[in-house]
């Protein structure tokens, strides 16, 4: 790496500015747009009851200061597309440039929801191929796009579960979920109604088959399990576990977000899920995390195909069109068809790499992770030995002696320019610095992050008080997040603070 010998405040560029709030920067008859309100000797463009008079509070900036100020304002964020982003099961890779070109096509851009089906053939031609690509590349039977996100997406899996079970006139109430689960999954299961048993991983923090015994019983509606897991690590008993669930008549339920690390190399139909859900903003490289909604699309075994939201897209001869085609559906979850855009950067992101790009795609960002581990795993305390799949999990214990924690790491990791892993979860784990790397990082990018976090780890011994105080590079230093989250400040207000506002919400 280079520029170990400068300090970091030497690395920095003169562009991070801080700068007064827009309203503070208000100087009166300043005007951000140039409208001639007063044309051709006198007579005013806009008619006089549509022209507002002085509206309180508005800054009076010029158009460049609104221009430069928004602008860089966007640039204090960062993103998978500034910095290195390791946020551990988010998959923040790189968005590639040809999926906003083709979300920008105006026939797909400027397409109304409810345009006539004739009139929207290539957008229903569109999703009906990705469904299929998305069954392909899973082993699943059918694919419904309408879920907003992942969490929608296991809501309405659990939905179609419970559907499922309730045509049976069957009453049970269980669902199993490993402790290591994504905080949604339990979440999920509770709005179907459902009460959550725990299961506990082994040593590994993998699921054992007989754990799985051990709680099964006609109670149990479905398994919901996370393969890999969110500790990196591939659920080895993941056939046999599904074979226990469906012997006592429960179903499987996997959650996809971690699909990255088995896409053209594993399908969860294989395994013996019959419903999962897809994250198209962590797979499939659309924009998330601020950038963009979402797009969680679920894909079922033949067993579920009934119970999928309606409408469905259906193939008519050589035409598309919409239906409420499955009479069990559990209706709609989303407005309209899903979030349309998304669906066109997945479907140019699949198209663009085919088959064996995604498989290539999937082995380096497996590739790149165990890189990581292996270089770290000395300094920083590795969760569980051994090989991971599309993510590894650190802690702070190494660092223990020197009062260091994962919240400090994370924070100085900014200061080096990184966007932080994900910490303090799985919370099987303490102290989770959760890493994942995805594919679209070069062995630079990864060398520069191993040397910063060695640097830290160096100086977490040498000079701990440097780091307690980090970040000190950014725009902001350390945050009290406890207060920030719970009393937001989210509006300006010009006054002063009132004497009965000790909080000071008025700056
Ligand atoms: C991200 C994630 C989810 C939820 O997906 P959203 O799109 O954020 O709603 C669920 N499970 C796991 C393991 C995840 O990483």
């Amino acid at each position: 790496m280079s520029g170990m010998g400068r300090s970091l405040r030497d690395k920095q560029s003169g562009l991070l500015l801080d700068e007064p709030l827009i309203f503070e920067r208000s100087r009166s008859g300043q005007m951000g747009v140039d409208v001639a309100m007063d044309a051709d000797g006198g007579e005013d463009l806009l008619p006089e009851e549509l022209r507002r008079g002085a509206i309180d509070g508005m800054p009076e900036v010029s158009e460049p200061e609104v221009v430069r100020h928004f602008l860089r304002l966007s640039q204090w964020n960062l993103s998978a597309a500034t910095t290195f982003y390791p946020l551990g099961s988010c998959t923040m890779k790189y968005n590639p440039i040809a999926n906003e070109a083709a979300a920008r096509i105006p026939g797909f851009a400027n397409l109304h929801p409810m345009t006539p089906d004739d009139m929207a053939q290539g957008a229903l031609e569109l999703m009906f191929e990705l469904q299929a690509m998305l069954a392909e590349v899973s082993g699943m039977d059918a694919v419904s796009l309408q879920p907003a996100a992942g969490a929608q997406g296991e809501l309405t899996g659990m939905k179609m579960i419970r559907a499922y079970h309730r045509d049976r006139g069957d009453t049970r109430r269980t669902v199993l979920i490993p402790a290591s689960a994504h905080g949604t999954n339990p979440a999920s299961a509770a709005l179907c109604g459902y009460e959550v048993q725990q299961l506990e991983g082994n040593s590994l923090g993998v699921v054992e088959a007989a754990a799985v015994r051990r709680a099964i019983g006609p109670h149990v509606a479905a398994l919901m399990i996370t393969n890999p897991n969110t500790l990196g690590i591939f659920e080895r008993e993941i056939a046999q576990v599904a074979e226990v669930v469906h012997g006592a008549g429960g179903l499987v339920y996997l959650d996809g977000a971690n699909f990255n690390a088995l896409m053209g190399v594993a399908k969860p139909g294989h395994m013996g899920a019959d419903v999962l859900q897809f994250n198209l903003h962590k797979t499939f490289s659309t924009p998330h995390g601020g950038g963009g909604p979402g797009a969680g699309p679920v894909g079922v075994r033949e067993v579920l195909a009934d119970y999928l939201p309606n409408p469905r897209i259906v193939r008519d001869g050589d035409r598309w069109r919409w239906r409420d085609a499955a009479p069990k559906s559990i209706g709609r979850v989303r407005s309209f068809h899903g979030n349309f855009g998304m669906f066109v950067r997945a479907y140019t992101y699949i198209k663009a790499l085919g088959g064996d790009g995604l498989m290539r795609a999937t082995r380096m960002a497996v590739l790149n992770a165990n890189y990581l581990r292996a270089r770290l795993q000395e300094t920083y305390h590795l969760a569980v030995k051994g090989l991971c799949m599309h993510e590894c999990v650190l802690t702070d214990r190494h660092l223990e002696p020197t009062g260091i924690k994962t919240l400090d790491v994370a924070k100085r990791l900014l200061d080096h320019g990184f966007y932080a892993p994900t910490i303090y979860f799985p919370l099987v784990v303490a102290g989770a610095l959760m890493i994942e790397p995805t594919e679209s990082e070069s062995l630079e990018t990864l060398d520069q992050f191993v040397a910063a976090m060695e640097a830290i780890a160096r100086e977490a011994r040498e000079n701990p008080d440097a780091i307690h105080a980090a970040p000190t590079l950014t725009p902001v230093g350390r945050l009290d997040e406890a207060r920030a989250a719970r009393n937001p400040v989210l509006r300006w207000r010009a006054a002063a603070p009132a004497a009965d506002d000790p909080a000071g919400d008025g700056d």
